[in-house]
C-alpha cells in the first residue's frame, strides 16, 4: 500500500510542505490498494479497445455486440480480419481533427464571453472556482456557450448556404477521427503527467501516489495550466467533446436524411434531449467549477484521454445506432420517452440549482417554499486554515443524498429507450452512467467523510439514502 503524498516542496519559510499534508487529506487518493491498481492499468489497456469495439460492431456488424464474438468463437472472424476490415488512420481525417481542436482552442482562449452581457440570468465571464485543497481559489474564463453557439451557427451556415463540407462528414470519418482522438487523449495525458514533474502550475495542489500508473490515470496536477488562462481540465471537460456531441449527433441525423430520405422520431429525440443536456451543460459552466470534475479531480489519463475519447465516441452511440437502424417509435413509445426524459432533466437540474443556490447564498433563500435546513460543518484546508461549510438537508438533498444522479439516470434511460428495444449496444449509456454514478457517490462520499469527519457523520444520518429513498 502507498501513501498519497506531495513531492517535497520548500516554501518561503524553509518547512516542507508535506509538513502541510498532515493537516488536509481530502484531496483525491489517499491510497492505492491492490485493486485500485489493477482496476487502473486494466482500464488503460482495455479501455480504447472498449470504445473500437462498439463503433467497429456498427461499422462491421450493424450494431451488433454479439456477432463479432460469435463470429470469432466459431472462427468466421479473426482479430486481425475485424482490425484489417476497420478503416484506419487517414490525414484527411486528422486535417479535419487539428482544425476542429484548434479551432476550439481559438474560441476558448481569444473570445473572452461577451454572451452574459445580453442574455438575462446567464452567468459568464471571469468567475472563481472552489477552494483547492492547498487552498487557492482559482479564476476562469467560463465562454463555453458562447464557443458552443458560435460552433453551431457555423455549423448551420455551411450546411444551409456555404457548403465547404457535408453535414455527414463526422459519419463519414468516424474511425479514422478515432484514431486522432485517440493520439491527442494520450498526447495531452502525457504531458500533463510530464508537466506534474517538471513545471507544475501549483505545486501544493499536486499529488504523487508513488504508483506510476496510478499517477498517469487519476492526474497529479490539480489544476494544470499553460499561462494564466489555458485551464486543461475547463477546456478538455467541456470542449472539444462537449461541443462536438450535438454535432456529433446532427452529422448522425444527415446521414439517416441521405440514406434513408427521411430522419425518425427516435433520431429525433435522442438530438432533442442530448441537446437539452448539452446546453444546459454550457449555460451552467460557471456552476461545473463547483462539480466534482473540477473542484476535486486531479488531470490524468482518466480525464484528458476520457474526454476526448471515452465521451464523444460512446456518448453518441445512440444517434449512431439509429444511422444503421432508422426506428420509427410509436406515438405512445415517443410520447413516454420524452416525458421520462424531461422529468429526469428536471430533477438532475433543480437538484444541481438548489444545492448552487443554497451554497451561493449561504442559506439565505427559499427551497420549495421554505427556508432550508442544514448540517453545519467545519474543515482544514492544507494551509491549515479552518473553514466553514453547510450541507443542505431539504428539498431534493433531503430526499437523498445525490438525487441529482438519480435525474441524470433517469435523462439517460431514456435517451437509449428513444433506439427501441432491437439491440443492446444502444443501452451501454445507461449501464456504463449506472456504474460511473454509483462509484461517483461512493468515491465522494469516502472524500466528504474524510473532509467533514463527524459532521459528514451527522449528515448521512439526517439524509440515509444515496440514489433512492428507501433502496440504496
Ligand atoms: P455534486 O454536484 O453532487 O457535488 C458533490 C459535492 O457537493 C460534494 O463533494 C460536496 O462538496 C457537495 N455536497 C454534497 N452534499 C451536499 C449537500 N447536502 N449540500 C451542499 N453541498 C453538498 O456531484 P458531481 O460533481 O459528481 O455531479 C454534478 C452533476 O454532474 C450531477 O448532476 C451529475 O449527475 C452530473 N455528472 C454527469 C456526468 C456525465 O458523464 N454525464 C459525469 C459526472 C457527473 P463540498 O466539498 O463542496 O462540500
Amino acid at each position: 500500500m502507498e501513501t498519497t503524498r506531495r513531492r517535497p516542496q520548500h516554501s518561503a519559510n524553509g518547512k516542507r510542505s508535506e509538513q502541510k499534508e498532515q493537516l488536509a487529506q481530502w484531496g483525491r487518493a489517499w491510497e492505492v490498494d491492490w485493486f485500485s491498481l489493477i482496476s487502473v492499468i486494466s482500464l488503460l489497456c482495455f479501455a480504447p479497445f472498449i470504445v473500437f469495439y462498439f463503433v467497429m460492431a456498427c461499422d462491421q456488424y450493424e450494431c451488433s455486440i454479439t456477432q463479432p464474438v460469435l463470429d470469432l468463437y466459431q472462427g468466421e472472424a479473426t482479430l486481425l480480419s475485424i482490425w484489417a476490415r476497420a478503416p484506419s488512420f487517414s490525414w484527411s481525417a486528422a486535417k479535419i481533427y487539428a482544425i476542429w481542436v484548434s479551432f476550439q482552442v481559438f474560441l476558448y482562449m481569444c473570445f473572452p464571453d461577451i454572451t452574459h452581457k445580453f442574455i438575462p440570468g446567464y452567468v459568464g465571464g471571469v468567475q472563481e472556482g472552489a477552494r483547492t485543497p492547498a487552498g487557492l481559489i482559482n479564476k476562469y474564463e467560463i465562454n463555453g456557450l458562447q464557443c458552443w453557439l458560435i460552433t453551431h451557427a457555423l455549423w448551420f451556415a455551411n450546411a444551409r448556404y456555404f457548403h465547404w463540407f457535408s453535414p455527414t462528414i463526422i459519419f463519414d470519418n468516424w474511425i479514422p477521427l478515432l484514431w486522432c482522438a485517440n493520439i491527442l487523449g494520450y498526447a495531452v495525458s502525457t504531458f500533463a503527467f510530464i508537466k506534474a514533474y517538471l513545471f507544475p502550475t501549483n505545486a501544493e495542489d499536486c499529488k504523487f501516489t508513488g504508483n506510476i500508473f496510478y499517477n498517469y490515470m487519476m492526474g497529479i496536477e490539480f489544476n494544470p495550466r499553460i499561462g494564466k488562462w489555458f485551464d486543461f481540465k475547463l477546456f478538455f471537460n467541456g470542449r472539444p467533446g462537449i461541443v462536438a456531441w450535438t454535432l456529433i449527433n446532427l452529422s448522425y441525423m444527415a446521414k439517416q436524411q441521405e440514406l434513408y430520405g427521411y430522419i425518425t422520431n427516435s433520431m429525433i429525440l435522442v438530438n432533442v434531449l442530448q441537446a437539452i443536456y448539452v446546453l444546459d451543460f454550457f449555460w451552467n459552466e460557471a456552476w461545473y467549477l463547483k462539480t466534482i470534475d473540477i473542484c476535486h479531480d486531479h488531470f490524468g489519463w482518466y480525464l484528458g484521454w476520457g474526454d476526448c475519447v471515452w465521451l464523444p465516441y460512446l456518448y453518441t452511440l445512440q444517434g449512431l445506432y439509429l444511422v444503421y437502424h432508422p426506428v420509427q417509435l410509436s406515438d405512445a413509445h415517443a410520447l413516454t420517452v420524452l416525458l421520462l426524459g424531461l422529468v429526469g432533466y428536471y430533477i438532475f437540474r433543480s437538484t444541481n440549482h438548489q444545492k448552487d443556490l443554497f451554497r451561493r447564498t449561504e442559506g439565505s433563500c427559499s427551497i420549495w417554499g421554505r427556508k432550508p435546513t442544514w448540517i453545519e460543518c467545519t474543515y482544514r484546508s492544507a494551509d491549515g486554515g479552518m473553514h466553514r461549510s453547510k450541507l443542505l438537508t431539504s428539498g431534493f438533498w433531503g430526499v437523498a443524498r445525490h438525487f441529482n444522479y438519480t435525474g441524470d439516470l433517469m435523462g439517460s434511460l431514456a435517451y437509449c429507450a428513444s433506439c427501441g428495444f432491437g439491440h443492446m449496444l444502444p443501452y451501454f449509456y445507461i449501464v456504463y452512467m449506472t456504474i460511473l454514478l454509483v462509484h461517483r457517490c461512493v468515491r465522494d462520499e469516502h472524500r466528504c467523510s474524510s473532509k467533514y469527519g463527524k459532521d459528514w457523520k451527522r449528515y448521512t444520518d439526517a439524509v440515509p439514502s444515496r440514489l433512492i429513498p428507501g433502496v440504496f
